[in-house]
């Protein structure tokens, strides 16, 4: 494996951030690995400690040692409407003020929000919202599951869709998950039940003739592929000419329901998603970052004559926070918001100009880079060669460059996830002079790692 900080001046990292370095030695007394999520960790990148925030508006975090970042984290994307928007803030703090969070009654709001929903993503004829994407992605497969009657799940290697057991398998797996040119279903990690695998089918993305020859060989047993329409967890890689629509019409053709899992994509590449930027109708959609504007919310939703089944009480879909006074009152006004004409037009001028100049700037200077996205989600792919699917990704991708790299906008107060696996994210509070802003440090950050790469 690459030393991720081959290229990395870790004493300089130190040196710049010691308030950090010291308020994780506290942490790590009390927290596993001192961090509350994975991505968080010094495996994920964070290496050797985790930046410590002291507040974040709009476009801007400020860390506890004193710097200002441009921030193209994000939180991972919620903060689609940049920090503390005031419309989404507001109205949950009013409802805070004059409604309540948790009632375990219905509401008006709960029709309203799940109204709106429909009315942004035409492949929604129902919703129902949770608390976070890996919920809802359970609930997905085991509507799917009940659906069809059928067991197997197909799922792609370098996607992520949550931590729940039945899915957590394969992300990332290592060399010896291809036996005999055919991918094993890998657990992601221990403690998952073994039997797991016979459930899972697992395929490389971007491949029509693999997913058609599978699915003719096994429908039988298939209750739904589920997918990313882009795959956002491998940094970002764009889905080829025609597959997602050859994995609708095979998924269609051998009655398989097709899940498009829009966590990441859901209100941010379009106010339909990725499915209405790529025109596909999938039978059941995830949603979550998007949609909130920072605050914890989730949504499963698709065709009626599968939700039916928890209309029935045939499939339960529960939770004692789902559906919380603070979700809806989120979800209700940051959807208002971005329904407002002219929001993806502004930020699609202006992530187009940052994804743009960055691509230009990278492929004009002597390091093998270029960037891939669509519009608010993109990442610099360090490589020689394109890179269509996670093998490629793992084969060709230089992680310790863009350890490097990223390291030299921190520097220089820019703020994105120091992993290649991870997206940089442009938020619709981003302005052009923060844009001409990372633009600038770029091409002071391209000298340099020319220069310290001795090309
Ligand atoms: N699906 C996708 C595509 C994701 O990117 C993520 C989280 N990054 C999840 C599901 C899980 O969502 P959550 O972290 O809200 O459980």
């Amino acid at each position: 494996m690459t030393d991720l900080n081959r290229y990395r001046d870790i004493e300089q990292y130190r040196k710049a951030f010691p308030n950090s370095a010291k308020h994780f030695e506290e942490a790590k007394k009390y927290i596993p690995a001192g961090v509350n999520s994975t991505a968080r960790t010094i495996g994920a990148g964070w290496d050797p400690f985790p930046l410590y925030v002291s507040e974040g508006k709009g476009s801007r975090v400020r860390d506890i040692d004193g710097h200002e970042f441009v921030d193209y984290l994000l939180g991972l994307g919620p903060m689609l409407l940049g920090h503390r928007p005031e419309v989404t803030t507001k109205a949950v703090t009013d409802h805070i003020n004059n409604v309540g969070t948790v009632f375990a009654m219905a509401s008006d709001l709960d029709t309203e929000v799940a109204r709106k929903m429909t009315e942004c993503v035409p492949s929604l004829e129902g919703v129902r919202l949770n608390n976070s994407g890996t919920e809802a992605v359970i609930y997905a497969l085991r509507l799917a599951r009940a659906y069809t009657g059928r067991k197997k799940i197909i799922r792609f290697e370098g996607m992520y869709h949550g931590f729940g057991d039945a899915i957590y398998w394969s992300k990332h797996p290592s060399d010896d998950a291809i036996v005999n040119g055919r991918h094993i279903a890998e657990p992601q990690g221990p403690g998952l039940v073994e039997e797991i695998r016979d459930s899972l089918i697992i395929l490389p993305w971007n491949d029509p003739e693999i997913l058609e020859k599978t699915i003719k060989e096994n429908y039988n047993d298939i209750a739904a592929v589920i997918s990313e329409p882009i795959m956002c967890n491998t940094g970002c890689i764009l889905p080829k000419e025609g597959y997602l629509q050859k994995m609708r019409k095979l998924t269609e053709e051998y009655g398989i329901l097709l899940i498009i899992d829009e966590v990441i994509t859901g209100f941010r590449v379009s106010l339909s998603g990725a499915q209405g930027y790529y025109g596909i109708k999938p039978d059941l959609s995830i949603f979550a970052k998007g949609m909130g504007g920072g605050f914890p919310v989730a949504s499963l939703g698709g065709r009626k004559d599968i939700l039916d089944l928890i209309d029935r009480g045939d499939v339960s879909v529960a939770g004692t926070y789902s559906g919380n006074g603070i979700a809806l009152a989120a979800t209700s006004a940051t959807l208002d918001y971005l329904r407002e004409p002219g929001r993806y037009e502004e930020l699609y001028r202006k992530c187009d100009k940052l994804r743009e100049g960055l691509d230009k700037m990278w492929r004009a200077s002597k390091v093998p880079a270029f960037c891939v996205g669509v519009g608010p989600v993109f990442q610099v792919w360090f490589s020689e060669k394109p890179i269509s699917n996670y093998r490629e990704a793992k084969a060709f991708a230089r992680g310790d460059i863009f350890a490097l790299w990223w390291q030299e906008m921190l520097m220089r107060g820019v703020l994105f996830h120091p992993h290649y696996y991870e997206n940089l994210f442009v938020s619709m509070a981003h302005t052009d002079e923060d844009i001409d802003f990372t633009l600038a440090k770029a091409e002071e950050a391209v000298a340099a790692i020319e220069k310290k790469l001795g090309l």
